[in-house]
């Protein structure tokens, strides 16, 4: 089946202030520009979602949580909830790689935090893949499995459509190591294969799967030319803005010539 619409996600991690995320908003939005069949999302930190959900236009740009707490509210000090970014951001980034190694967060928290935002009317982004230990020892696929199943457990089918997956290979992340776009390919079908048999033929056909790890404005066409492929999250390069748009534009390439 032909993907024709692509999403491309900016992960800014931990990087710039509310004010230069502003100024950042503002440069990227005189240069980045419209597609119909490609979404951009910028995941800038959390203090300055507010601010850019005033600022953005949101044909060009919608908005994603880096993370976010399961809980709706309640005695939890310091923790924002999905029910609190409801309304502020369409996306919310869940298990990314950061989140499960330097924070520790198990299937569990990605398993809840996929319900919180599914029931917040906030499209989960599910990150998963493996680290270059789990690689060498051939553990890729059962990794995917674990992560898939522990993620997505209690998400109907019906749910599943509004879920994306991202495929982000731990020893990629910004790390310069790029997956080949064979690597990305076998990742992807295995991802598929296991949705074919959590969800069915159709659901697994239907549902979003992206690339992410050290994707760059020259390496970007090599990935949205695998024909399984609906988009890509981008951490280092999103904050250029050239390297961005070009992806962006990329991306826009891909999704006419699959038409
Ligand atoms: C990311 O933050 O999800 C990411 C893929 O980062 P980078 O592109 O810098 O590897």
């Amino acid at each position: 089946m032909a993907r024709d619409k692509k999403l491309i996600i900016g992960n800014w991690k931990m990087n710039l202030n509310v004010h230069e995320s502003s100024l950042y908003v503002h440069k990227l939005a005189q240069i980045v520009k419209v597609h119909r069949d490609v979404e951009v999302v910028l995941a800038p930190t959390l203090l300055a979602l507010q601010t850019l959900s005033l600022q953005v236009n949101y044909r060009q740009f919608k908005l994603a949580a880096q993370n976010f707490y399961w809980r709706d509210h309640g005695a939890f000090t310091g923790e924002v909830s999905a029910t609190q970014l409801h309304g502020i951001v369409q996306y919310g980034l869940v298990g990314h790689s950061e989140r499960r190694h330097v924070f520790g967060e198990s299937d569990k928290d990605t398993r809840s935090k996929v319900q919180a935002a599914l029931r917040n009317n906030i499209r989960p982004i599910l990150c998963i893949g493996e680290t270059t230990s789990e690689r060498t020892m051939n553990e890729t696929n059962d990794v995917l499995h674990d992560q898939l199943v522990g993620g997505l457990a209690n998400v109907t089918s019906e749910e599943l459509e509004s879920v994306i997956i991202a495929y982000e290979p731990v020893w990629a992340i910004g790390t310069g190591n790029n997956a080949t776009a064979q690597d990305v390919a076998t990742a992807v079908l295995a991802i598929r294969s296991q949705l074919k048999h959590l969800y069915g033929a159709r659901a697994a056909e239907k549902v979003s799967v992206i690339y992410g790890g050290s994707v760059t404005a020259d390496s970007a066409a090599d990935y949205l030319a695998l024909p399984d492929i609906d988009g890509l999250l981008i951490g280092g390069a999103s904050l250029d803005a050239n390297a961005f748009n070009t992806i962006v534009e990329k991306a826009f390439k891909r999704s006419k010539v699959h038409k």
